[in-house]
């Protein structure tokens, strides 16, 4: 539980942590805080209830991570979504009331906090690509240049992702920023998966759909110690119960289906959840004991 949502700000989230998985370290890098509107972020639950869970502030937003994974694998560095970036004007800065500046951006600064480069990294996988999580993809150099913010990178996303992020209809047009993406295809550094994928030894890209059509989650490591990032299939662990699904996802019946399948396999196979949103809980796994989607506490 946590007090104050208006309060909550970008000091509360630590710049990186570092898990052990079974196929190497994982740095968890927060990008930034975003602030949306709580009841697009829960949909049907009524805001009594969610509210509890986080606090909104006096324009009803709620503070929201943007949580990335840095993973350490002998054959690659890979990157895991890359927030808000550094592009957008004020007046959407404002709206949506993003925090991540750093030097440039707050993903840079703890990418270094790690001990790496962007230089460094040789995979970037989007779970999908809504501005909060391929916004960093690229970034706005000093002269005003929009580049590949990791020139060294294969960018790797789900096929179906890129084709939809490129409909343009009414209803997804404000998520899909084209600046955030296309200079990177333009550079010749997109790869497209289909389906289930083993992208590297040790990481599974898994499609999780609902969200948006071709969303995909990310699998590291296997069996007990494995750690699945969920992205936006339960941005935060106040989203574990399985009605409680975002207003903003397209296919919300997918999401429930998606979420039913995940946390079945999640608690056989005691996977470490992620959750990219989470202002305060970062991780947690799931109770065996339960039926119900219940974290276990906090390990300190
Ligand atoms: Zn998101």
């Amino acid at each position: 539980m946590m007090e104050g949502g208006s309060e909550f700000g970008i000091e509360d989230l630590p710049l990186r942590r570092t898990l052990e998985s079974s196929v190497g370290r994982v740095h968890v890098l927060e990008a930034g805080l975003q602030r949306l509107d709580g009841g697009a972020m829960f949909g049907v639950v009524p805001k009594p209830l969610w509210e509890r869970r986080i606090p909104a502030d006096d324009r009803n937003r709620i503070p929201l991570a943007m949580r990335c994974l840095l993973v350490e694998l002998p054959q690659a560095l890979v990157l895991v979504d890359t927030g808000a970036g550094n592009k957008e004007d004020e007046k959407f800065r404002q709206i949506y009331g993003l925090e991540n500046a750093g030097t440039p951006t707050r993903l840079e600064d703890a990418i270094r906090d790690a001990g790496f480069s962007p230089d460094d990294v040789s995979v970037v996988v989007n779970t999908h690509l809504h501005f909060d999580h391929a916004g960093g993809d690229t970034v706005r150099l000093p002269d005003g240049e929009i580049a590949p913010a990791f020139p060294r990178a294969r960018y790797v996303v789900q096929r179906g992702e890129w084709e939809f992020a490129h409909r343009n209809n009414e209803r997804i047009r404000a998520s899909y920023l084209p600046l955030n993406f296309d200079p990177v295809a333009n550079a010749g550094l997109f790869d497209f998966v289909d389906g289930e994928t083993e992208l590297l030894p040790g990481l599974r890209l898994i499609p999780t759909p609902g969200h948006t059509p071709h969303h995909q989650s990310v699998l590291i490591g296997a069996g007990d110690g494995a750690i699945f990032f969920l992205a936006d299939l339960i941005p935060t662990a106040a989203h574990l119960p399985l009605p409680w699904i975002m207003g903003y996802d397209l296919e919300p019946l997918v999401t429930l289906e998606t979420k039913r399948w995940a946390l079945d396999r999640a608690r056989d196979e005691r996977w470490l959840l992620v959750f990219e949103h989470d202002p305060v809980r970062p991780w947690g796994r799931l109770d065996p004991a339960e039926k119900r989607p219940v974290l276990l506490p906090a390990e300190a």
